[in-house]
């Protein structure tokens, strides 16, 4: 196939990221089976990003993650700067076939502007959008210009002018996904896992409580804002109570972490992360938000760990009720779910994983969609 995609990843993140980064990681699980299937890939992110490319620039030295604690503006402004420098380089050249973009609502409304000789756009939108109704405003750039979605559900709250350029979803994959039914069969310990962001929406406060109360060992994995081990966030001192989700933290989940049933063990990462994952009877997800594409959630499948979870968002996609794990609109049924979730076969999880979410499966999918926006540009 010739096809030459620009992959904006953005200013804030190497790829792959050195630990947490949800779109750094997409990313860098899409582009190897990408150029697998025969795309030329060019990378718009930062200089120290690793991932093997055909080729790729940077408009910043180095990431630029510390400023996500600054207002939003700024972290607009470094987003808008990135985007002017990919501008500029899709004006001085022309064998970019495509841009995928995934630089929130600046990378498209900058994209958009560009006018109808740019090369088509495909969007995909990382985040719940029905709680930014005001982010992306009105789309212009007609045919040229299409987003995706990570999930039906995300989809189908996003805000009217999305919906209208959308042309469906993908779901998220992982790699661990690839050979997860060879993998042999971890042993499972005695404990459930929430891993994720220490944050409302995740809804650890929620897991703790319910975990204490039916008797089950929980760990809690997981960055606290910036805070990725329990002793950098107990030096932060309360300078660091500024962040919402340590005030969270504070407030709602640690006076349920006892240190023995329930842990908070901090970031984890790479082999020990998906040791832990593995080893855990279930996965517990008691979200408060509609989480948009839960890679958590498809990574546990993969490691042969079922969830139990509040059915909302993408979660009824992902999981089915009583094979790969257990769902419920009841968040005081959730309690009785985790005694329950040892009765799910790891298997059967592994196997919808190997299906469902590996990374050949996203990127046949996402080159069915630029061979869709190639075909309606051109017809436009
Ligand atoms: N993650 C991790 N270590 C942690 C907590 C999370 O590596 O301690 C990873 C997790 O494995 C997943 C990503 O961070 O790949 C979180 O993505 P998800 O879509 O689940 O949640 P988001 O934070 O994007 O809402």
């Amino acid at each position: 196939m010739s096809l030459t995609v620009l992959m904006n990843a953005g200013p804030w993140l190497s790829v792959p990221p050195p630990g947490y980064g949800g779109i750094e990681n997409v990313i860098a699980t899409l582009v190897p089976e990408l150029r697998r299937l025969g795309v030329r890939v060019v990378l718009a992110s930062v200089d120290s990003s690793t991932l093997p490319v055909d080729e790729k620039f940077s408009v910043f030295a180095d990431g630029q993650f510390p400023a996500l604690q600054r207002p939003y503006n700024q972290v607009c402004g470094i987003s808008q700067a990135h985007l002017n420098g990919v501008v500029r380089a899709l004006h001085s050249r022309d064998d970019i076939d495509l841009v995928h973009d995934h630089v929130e609502a600046v990378g498209l409304a900058t994209l958009a502007a560009m006018g109808p000789d740019a090369p088509p756009v495909l969007h995909t939108l990382h985040w719940d959008l029905a709680k930014h109704p005001a982010l992306y405003g009105n789309l212009d750039g007609g045919d040229r210009v299409r987003v995706n979605g990570v999930s039906a559900s995300q989809l189908a709250r996003a805000p009217r002018a999305l919906q209208e350029h959308s042309v469906g979803h993908v779901h998220l994959s992982t790699p661990l996904a690839v050979d997860a039914d060879r993998r042999p069969r971890a042993d499972k310990g005695d404990y459930l896992i929430i891993l994720g962001r220490i944050n409302p929406g995740k809804g650890q406060d929620v897991g703790a409580r319910l975990a204490r109360q039916v008797g089950v060992p929980l760990v809690l994995a997981g960055p606290v804002g910036p805070y990725h081990r329990p002793e950098d966030l107990a030096a932060a001192g309360d300078e660091a109570r500024q962040n919402p989700d340590v005030r969270f933290f504070y407030d709602e989940v640690a006076p349920h972490v006892d240190g023995d049933l329930v842990r908070w063990v901090g970031t984890v990462a790479g082999q020990e992360r998906d040791d832990l994952l593995a080893g855990a009877r279930a996965s517990l997800f008691p979200l408060r938000w509609e989480e948009p594409g839960g890679t958590a959630v498809v990574e546990s499948l993969a490691l042969g760990t079922p969830v139990v979870a509040t059915a909302r968002g993408c979660l009824p996609e992902l999981i089915e009720h009583g094979r790969t794990g257990l769902l419920t609109t009841d968040e005081e049924e959730l309690g009785d779910l985790l005694l329950a979730a040892s009765l799910l076969d790891p298997d059967e999880c592994r196997r919808e994983a190997a299906v469902r979410f590996t990374p050949a499966v996203m990127a046949e999918k996402y080159v069915g969609l630029y061979e869709l926006l190639r075909q309606s540009a051109a017809a436009g």
